[in-house]
């Protein structure tokens, strides 16, 4: 059997080279790093996570926790990695990142079936099979090619990474270590803010420089609204950031307290600066919600006026980028292939899925169908109950004039048989419905095999 092509080692890519190579068939995965970056990655590391360490939340009845779990049932190598290499995240399934991806990178190379070459390809395969997965940022080259593949134009828009703090430059007499409601373990450190503090930052935060937009990128700006920059939330009112990532509900200094007394209550912060624990160790912490624009030393001189931050040492600085996707309901099938050569695949970022979960589970099916055309079978696609068939449902059947890249959620499920407005019992019944219904699947793929 030749081998498959395999272009892009990320999320995706990781996962669809895997799932080849353990159908029995050789796969030549290509990753351009080190040879050439792209603006946000920083190793040469296979699955790199260029910005959170997170893979959203744990629980089987959140959205990406279900999606987590129907990637462990189909034996998924990247959530398999991450449960493995985890870190305490207050009930959300966060990796060490340079473990998570170096492990993966050995896991990888020591597969008999597998071939790594550090080479960019710039353009797409005319023979055999292949599976697209270069991502948000995928080379000048091969996204010119695919533009003159497709025929279509992409949509660019902008994704923001936060930045990183030492651990250690943080006061800890004024930040505290709790989670919001006191769910899971106190994985959050937490930087009060009082209302005087809070409008001096803001109007900071406001009034603070930017880094400059090339020419391209401010004609095709679009916020990707749930990832907007810090500043932007800023200008966008007065007590924005404080119903968004600097929410003050439910999070309370033990020091002063349990936060339930009436009493106690009234010690509520006006806002909180909320820093994600990035590493095993706690060395390092990710502020959370504060991707942003904003020149690298202005970033440190406004986010410094936080208190606990005053003496912030920095690791990696806030920065924006360019996201390239492509028109997937027009372009492609629910089993990830083009319609126009069944034989190409792709998956991750590139046809619109959004997250590191959503592009493994991209990875998983285009790998898994790339092995099957390989093998002579029919191509498979999940059934739409589960989260997995539900977003790559959406993604290839969603208004190709509209389409916008689309995260895991419920919304794109089908509706349950009766209504049920208790939103945790609802989520919980997807839930049973999804795994059960993927537990059927996976019998009958068993039995017709
Ligand atoms: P990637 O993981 O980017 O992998 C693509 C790979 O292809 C890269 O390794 C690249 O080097 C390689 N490549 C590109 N072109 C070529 C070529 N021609 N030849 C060979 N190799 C090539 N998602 C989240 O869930 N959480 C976040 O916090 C988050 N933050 C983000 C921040 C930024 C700045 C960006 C750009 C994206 C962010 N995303 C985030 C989205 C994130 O990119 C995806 O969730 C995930 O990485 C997509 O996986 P992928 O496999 O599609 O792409």
């Amino acid at each position: 059997i030749k081998p498959i092509h395999v272009i892009g080692g990320g999320l995706a890519g990781t996962e669809a080279a895997w799932q080849i190579a353990q159908a029995g068939i050789p796969v030549i995965l290509y990753e351009m790093r080190p040879q050439r970056s792209s603006p946000a990655h920083h190793s040469e590391h296979l699955a790199e996570l260029v910005c959170s360490n997170s893979f959203g939340a744990q629980s089987s009845d959140r959205a990406s926790g279900l999606l987590h779990e129907e990637l462990r049932r189909l034996g998924s190598i990247v959530i398999g990695k991450a449960d493995e290499h985890s870190v305490p995240a207050g009930g959300a399934l966060a990796v060490d990142r340079a473990i998570f991806s170096r492990n993966l990178t050995e896991t990888l190379d020591q597969h008999p079936l597998i071939d790594l070459r550090r080479e960019e390809v710039p353009a797409i395969p005319t023979e055999g099979i292949s599976v697209l997965t270069t991502g948000p940022l995928t080379s000048p080259a091969l996204a010119e090619d695919l533009h003159r593949f497709t025929g279509m134009e992409y949509m660019s828009f902008f994704d923001a990474a936060s930045p990183i703090v030492v651990g250690e430059s943080i006061d800890f007499d004024v930040a505290f270590l709790a989670s919001r409601y006191d769910r899971g373990e106190a994985a959050y450190l937490n930087c009060p803010i009082n209302r005087e503090q809070y409008l001096h930052f803001r109007q900071e935060l406001c009034q603070a420089e930017q880094a400059e937009l090339k020419d391209f990128e401010q004609e095709t700006a679009k916020f990707f609204e749930g990832c907007l920059p810090i500043e932007e939330m800023a200008r966008r009112g007065e007590d924005t950031m404080r119903y968004g990532p600097l929410k003050p509900v439910g999070l309370f200094d033990a020091r002063q307290g349990d936060f339930r007394d009436p009493e106690n209550k009234a010690k509520r912060p006006y806002a909180v600066v909320q820093l994600r624990q990035e590493d095993r160790a706690g060395q390092l912490w990710n502020m959370v919600g504060f991707q942003t624009n904003l020149r690298w030393g202005e970033q440190k001189r406004v986010f410094q006026l936080i208190p606990g931050l005053e003496n912030a040492e920095f690791v990696r600085m806030g920065v924006m980028h360019r996201n390239t996707f492509v028109n997937a309901p027009e372009l492609l099938h629910a089993t990830l292939q083009f319609k126009q050569r069944e034989t190409l695949f792709a998956a991750g970022q590139l046809v619109g899925t959004e997250g590191y979960t959503a592009a493994a589970a991209g990875g998983w099916l285009a790998g898994t169908n790339a092995a099957r055309v390989a093998l002579g079978q029919a191509p498979i696609a999940l059934p739409a109950t589960t989260m997995m068939g539900a977003l790559f449902e959406f993604i290839s059947s969603a208004s190709p004039k509209h389409f916008q890249p689309m995260p895991p959620n419920f919304g794109i499920l089908p509706e349950l048989p009766k209504r049920i407005r208790n939103k945790q019992e609802r989520y919980g019944l997807y839930r049973d419905r999804a795994l059960d219904d993927l537990f059927a699947w996976m019998h009958q793929l068993r039995v017709a095999a």
